[in-house]
């Protein structure tokens, strides 16, 4: 039996695109190996990564003059490549909004002058301060924010007034849970493991004339987005099995209607998910109500013992993975592209049936 999986990542798939995979495990299209077998040089992993990239496009309607990139490393190994080929002036902004925002500038901090130009560590992260007018330097290589805060819950409902510097964006955990203006961005680029496929694969959206030879000294060479851009992200051998996976999902998106569909689809459970927050008298919701993210959604009881409890019978009814970020405690129910809408109505009946018992 599957259980509803809420982890904040690695997270749920579509149940059919594992199914497909299951299938497809032995002998892939009549190639008589695994996907995982297969040499990337070969044809048909050829057609799987261009495949995937082409869906990936269009779901995103990314323009020509941005690549798409299929690293390795995690979204954290891009805290040091994003510096190495952006810090020409050797100054970044950085709008700090959660631990992995602070993850990024503080490695920013080992290769230049990074800057912190706004906060909301004064609340614990509950909220993304207003970013219209912030006082970035004139020489700053690029703004910095994570866009969907995994950990607090939180995300940019609004992008921040760059001053017409590049925006970078770390887009881990609201990798295409709606539609987004690409041409508003410099770098997007995410861990795949929370969205959009298994962990292992990093995919980088990146404007060309960001790509260049001009980095810092001692970039190594994989690190290096002209490399992997040269090479069509096949410099070495790329995470074969895990960017086949997110070309599946990528098809799931396009049969589901593509991502106004999943930002529909996404809105409705959030708000069955928000609106028993506001009105339950034992759970609260701890961001600030126009902040609050569509993926994560993190909330408390005020009593650690009865977090615990609900923790505990949750798991026992078959709702995973719903304590809290040891950081922040509680609980939070993340609630990706594919956890089906019955997965948050069960949920929030759950819950409700929990705060008659033990209220
Ligand atoms: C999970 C996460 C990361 C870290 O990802 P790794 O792939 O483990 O390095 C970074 N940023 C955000 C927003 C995340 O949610």
């Amino acid at each position: 039996m599957r259980v509803y999986n809420f982890s904040a990542g690695p997270a749920v798939l579509p149940e059919e695109v594992l199914k497909e995979a299951a299938d497809e495990m032995l002998d892939y299209n009549g190639t008589g190996m695994s996907v995982m077998e297969m040499s990337h040089r070969s044809k048909a992993y050829d057609e799987i990564i261009k495949t995937a990239e082409k869906d990936l496009r269009e779901i995103m309607n990314i323009p020509d003059n941005y690549k798409v990139l299929f690293l390795q490393g995690g979204a954290s190994q891009q805290f040091a490549a994003v510096p190495m080929n952006l810090m020409k002036n050797k100054k970044a902004a950085y709008i700090v909004t959660g631990q992995w925002a602070k993850k990024a500038y503080q490695e920013a901090k080992i290769y230049g002058e990074a800057v912190e130009v706004a906060s909301s560590a004064d609340k614990t992260f509950s909220y993304i301060p207003d970013c219209s007018d912030l006082d970035i330097p004139d020489d700053a290589d690029y703004v910095y924010i994570c866009e969907n805060n995994t950990i607090y819950g939180t995300k940019f409902k609004e992008l921040p007034n760059t001053k017409g510097k590049t925006l970078v964006a770390d887009v881990s955990s609201c990798f295409l849970s709606e539609p987004v203006d690409v041409t508003k961005y410099g770098v997007i680029y995410g861990g795949v493991q929370k969205n959009v496929g298994p962990a292992g694969v990093v995919i980088a959206i990146i404007r060309e004339d960001l790509i260049t030879d001009d980095v810092l000294p001692g970039t190594p060479t994989m690190l290096k987005w002209k490399t992997q851009a040269d090479n069509d992200s096949l410099y070495n051998t790329p995470p074969c099995y895990g960017i086949y996976i997110c070309g599946k999902v990528f098809k799931w998106i396009k049969k589901m209607g593509g991502l106004e569909a999943m930002k529909a689809h996404n809105e409705k459970k959030a708000k069955i998910l928000y609106d028993f927050l506001d009105e339950s008298k034992m759970f609260k919701g701890t961001v600030r109500p126009e902040d609050r993210s569509l993926m994560n959604v993190p909330f408390v009881t005020g009593n650690e013992e009865l977090d615990a409890k609900f923790v505990k019978e949750a798991k026992a009814a078959g709702f995973e993975n719903l304590k809290g970020h040891r950081t922040v405690g509680g609980m939070r129910a993340s609630i990706y592209n594919a956890m089906p809408i019955e997965g948050v109505e069960k949920l929030v009946a759950f819950m409700k049936k929990f705060e008659e018992e033990n209220g």
